[in-house]
């Protein structure tokens, strides 16, 4: 599916971050008139932050909080911090958003934070930092997955990550360019960006629904050091673009969104697999990876640069080495087709067929949100503090569904749908 681009010249970078705040609210989030909306976001974001804020009150919002984070803060505490200070988390602060999120408020992640920020820091701490924040987070991360509430991230171009996707461009033409590629794949390029998000949003669902007949009990996927059998969940269910959340609204949960996805089952993954691009994971790279599983789990790890962090987060729990997502999205997506590798999940988890260490949604089985934690585990759903999704696919990569019966029919044939 290409997007229609045309008049670009005739709005402002003022005029598009009015767009994407406008199709965050309505289309990402669906954020319903009274409804509360807690929103995250770095200090270097503001700009589409206010105007985010703006659209949510033109929508009725009763009220918008925003949690604003400063990214030199977090390097003076890996500088100067006491040792015992990175296995604390500030869990009065997670435990507010669960309440805000039970008492119904909508959740809006803006993400554009320097993808390499802690890559200095000793990945000893981060482990243990990020560790001590998912523990403190679960409550309010456990609504989200079982979509409770209606959620979304979008995403903002900022110096720290322009430099790091135009590494050979000057500062300003970084940001620029950046940008520029988030408004197109965010679909803010279209002469309506509301309708072609819905339109975009209907050709996922009838590639999910697809899926969804065939009952497929795994996906083979094969390229370039991997060969990879992800056996799939009992009663799993393919998802993609937007679906309605617990509390009866639509939303779609991340913008962009190309990818079609659904739950492994735990105990099910065998083969080795070959990670295709740097996965960015809370301000380390990971680059490199090269995972083999034995029935389900990881039983081998290793990574050309950040294999500490890799071992560190595979150790958070015993659901931290199995698989909780996997993903099909094709080579040709408009993000895979722009070329950059932007080493943030949002953009590049939307370029490339992906799997995720960690919890599963359960949103992915069927009527999986009236489900109990026994019931999803005999499924095979897989349980865990991390959801971290990592790039396997490329233009080589060959996927095949296997049927009930054992056989193989293909899917994907040199990265694109067949
Ligand atoms: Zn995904
Ligand atoms: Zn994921």
């Amino acid at each position: 599916m290409s997007t229609p681009v045309l008049e670009t010249t005739t709005l402002t970078h003022e005029q598009k971050l009015d767009r994407l705040a406008e199709v965050a609210i309505r289309v990402g989030l669906g954020l319903a008139a009274g409804q509360e909306l807690v929103m995250t976001a770095t200090l270097d974001t503001l700009p589409l932050v206010r105007r985010i804020t703006e659209q949510a009150y033109k929508a009725g919002a009763k009220l918008v909080t925003t949690l604003l984070a400063d990214e030199e803060a977090q390097l003076l505490r890996y500088s100067y911090a006491p040792n015992e200070s990175f296995d604390y988390a500030a869990g009065w602060l997670y435990d507010g958003m669960a309440s805000a999120f039970k008492g119904g408020a909508a959740r809006l992640a803006v993400a554009g934070g320097n993808p390499a920020l802690l890559s200095q820091e000793d990945p000893e701490k981060v482990g243990r930092a990020n560790r001590a924040v998912s523990k403190a987070y679960r409550p309010a991360l456990e609504l989200i997955t079982r979509h409770d509430i209606n959620w979304t991230i979008v995403a903002a171009a900022t110096p720290a990550w322009a430099a790091t996707v135009f590494p050979d461009l000057d500062a300003d033409e970084a940001l620029a360019r950046l940008w520029d590629a988030i408004f197109a794949a965010s679909r803010v390029d279209a002469p309506d960006p509301v309708e072609a998000w819905r339109s975009h949003d209907a050709g996922l669902h009838r590639r999910a629904d697809m899926l969804n007949e065939k009952r497929y009990s795994a996906l083979h996927f094969k390229g370039s050091g991997t060969d990879l059998k992800v056996g799939l969940a009992d009663n799993h269910l393919w998802l993609g673009g937007g679906m309605t959340a617990g509390n009866g609204i639509y939303c779609i949960p991340n913008m962009p969104t190309e990818e079609v996805f659904t739950t492994p089952h735990k105990d099910r993954t065998e083969g080795t697999v070959t990670s295709t691009k740097p996965l960015s994971h809370q301000g380390t790279m990971i680059e490199g990876i090269r995972v083999r599983f034995e029935r389900g789990r990881v039983v081998e790890a290793k990574a050309d640069r950040g294999q500490e962090v890799l071992q560190e987060m595979i150790a958070t729990d015993d659901g931290a080495g199995r698989l909780g997502e996997v993903a099909l999205v094709p080579h040709s997506s408009p993000i895979a087709h722009s070329g950059l590798l932007f080493s943030n999940t949002l953009f590049d988890e939307n370029a490339a067929c992906h799997i995720a260490l960690g919890q599963a949604y359960s949103s992915c089985l069927k009527d999986g949100d009236k489900l109990s934690k026994e019931e999803l585990t005999k499924l095979g759903a897989n349980e865990s503090l991390i959801h971290v999704d990592w790039m396997i696919g490329s233009g080589e990569m060959d996927v095949d569904g296997i049927t009930a019966a054992g056989d193989a029919e293909p899917l994907m044939r040199k990265g694109e749908w067949v």
